[in-house]
């Protein structure tokens, strides 16, 4: 099989090959979804005696694999069986079944689909969207979160001029449910996910990365949640602190909403002042460019102008 098509196919197992023996057209495209028709075979020696095994038929196993055509992909792959009858060596019948690497065992979602599950949760998506989107069950992309670790390998000896971290929720399978991501601002590639939010954990878990790594920091995009603060001073001494662009609105609405509230009810429940300041909240979030002077609409016709 042409190697290009491999890699659209997301395979990376030398040996997992398109049936074109038994199949004319091994990509087959329904209206619903896509079935690749793959098969696996390669010369395995016996475990127990280390002698080359008997082929010995097919076994065909159907799992997901990456969406092609934005249709659900359904691999289907037929795995050699093997043998490996009782002789003076090997004194049991041994048998066993080909094995693909872009599938772990006894799993049938491919490897692809999880590091596309993995890119995907740097967005701000929930996980029942994601596994919407995936064709995958929300267990499949929990199971995809708790198992982050062992996938990203991050280099304590080197860290980006430019690092973001934020935080999102990871269930129940990180000990406060929340868990941060964190991210290099110039190529928006996920370095690592830290389990936990909290600032200890957070801590300890950056002093992991050598002195001159930290050092090396330029700046450190982080939301408004104050403990970080003095925790990335103390962690990144030479980085300045950005302020992510959401989380400064979302911090100057809730300041201004409050105000509003103080002045309405200094002005006292029921009086003009308070109930313009009520219904028309919206009108002191507006840009003043976007305001119509000329146009004036009562709501009630007892209601005094306003
Ligand atoms: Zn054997």
């Amino acid at each position: 099989m042409n190697n290009s098509i491999k890699t659209i196919l997301g395979i990376k197992d030398p040996y997992l090959k398109l049936d074109e023996k038994n199949f004319d057209n091994p990509i087959e495209d329904q209206p619903n979804q896509i079935i690749v028709h793959l098969i696996q075979t390669y010369p395995m020696h016996c475990p127990k005696c280390g002698h080359l095994m008997c082929k010995n038929g097919y076994k065909t196993v159907n799992c997901l694999g990456p969406e092609l055509h934005f249709k659900p992909t359904i691999w289907s792959i037929k795995k050699q069986k093997y043998i490996c009858k009782a002789s003076s060596s090997c004194p049991e019948v041994v048998t066993k079944l080909a094995a693909v690497e872009d599938i772990h065992y006894r799993n049938h979602i491919s490897l692809a689909i999880k590091q596309q599950a993995m890119m995907l949760l740097t967005k701000n998506e929930s996980q029942s969207d994601l596994a919407k989107e995936l064709n995958v069950s929300d267990w499949t992309i929990r199971r995809v979160i708790t198992n982050l670790d062992q996938f990203f390998k991050p280099n304590y000896y080197w860290l980006p001029r430019h690092i973001a971290f934020d935080d999102f929720k990871s269930g129940r399978f990180a000990p406060s449910g929340m868990s941060m991501i964190l991210m290099n601002i110039e190529n928006k590639r996920t370095l690592d996910i830290i389990l936990s939010r909290k600032n200890s954990y957070l801590r300890k878990y950056f002093l992991r990365y050598d002195r001159s790594a930290r050092l090396a920091v330029q700046t450190v995009t982080v939301d408004l949640y104050t403990p970080y603060r003095h925790l990335i001073h103390e962690l990144f001494p030479h980085a300045l602190i950005i302020a992510d662009h959401f989380h400064i609105v979302a911090q100057a609405y809730r300041a201004f909403n409050k105000i509003r509230i103080q002045v309405m009810n200094r002005a006292g429940a029921g009086t003009h002042k308070w109930r313009a300041l009520k219904l028309f909240w919206k009108l002191l979030l507006t840009p003043a460019n976007e305001l119509k002077y000329d146009n004036y609409w009562s709501s009630h016709s007892s209601s005094s102008k306003l």
